[in-house]
């Protein structure tokens, strides 16, 4: 009988590289914890986000980023410009994103918070204060405070 063997070790990453998924840096999805949010189409709601921003003009990758607060899709990402730009809510130019929608955000009115335990959807930091746009396909958060603030285009 072979005494037993010692096991190879295995190196460490070797065997997720097949699982493009796992790039995800939004760790928003693994942490929360309910599926409340998703019950808005992302769609309509990536597309009211990018009516929304304040910046008037942007770059795609800004823009890009914004909306993996609604999906970590590309695909679900690049139907929302598709929609966006189709119905003339955005123009795209040379990696531009111009919004032409003029429904700014204001706070008080359209940004609502909640007390609690919460963490944050752009960047998964833990906040007692949950910021949420109110759009009409549903509410889009939570966020900290200057996370809201960037994906509305304040800053
Ligand atoms: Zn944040």
């Amino acid at each position: 009988m072979e005494a037993a063997k010692p096991v190879p070790v295995r190196p460490l990453g070797s065997s997720t590289s097949h699982s493009p998924g796992k790039r995800s840096r939004n760790p928003y999805h693994a942490a929360r914890p309910t599926a409340r949010v998703s019950d808005a189409d992302p769609v309509e709601l990536g597309v009211e986000l990018l009516a929304t921003l304040e910046d008037g003009k942007l770059d795609l990758a800004t823009a890009i980023d914004r909306l993996e607060t609604v999906t970590d899709d590309p695909h679900t990402t690049r139907e929302i410009l598709d929609t966006a730009e189709v119905r003339g809510v955005i123009e795209r130019e040379d990696g531009i994103v111009r919004v032409l929608s003029g429904e700014f955000v204001r706070f008080g009115r359209d940004v609502v918070t909640r007390e609690g335990e919460f963490t944050c959807r752009r960047c998964g930091a833990d906040v007692a204060t949950g910021y949420f746009l109110c759009l009409d396909a549903g509410e889009h958060g939570p966020f900290g405070s200057s996370c809201i603030e960037t994906v509305i285009g304040r800053r």
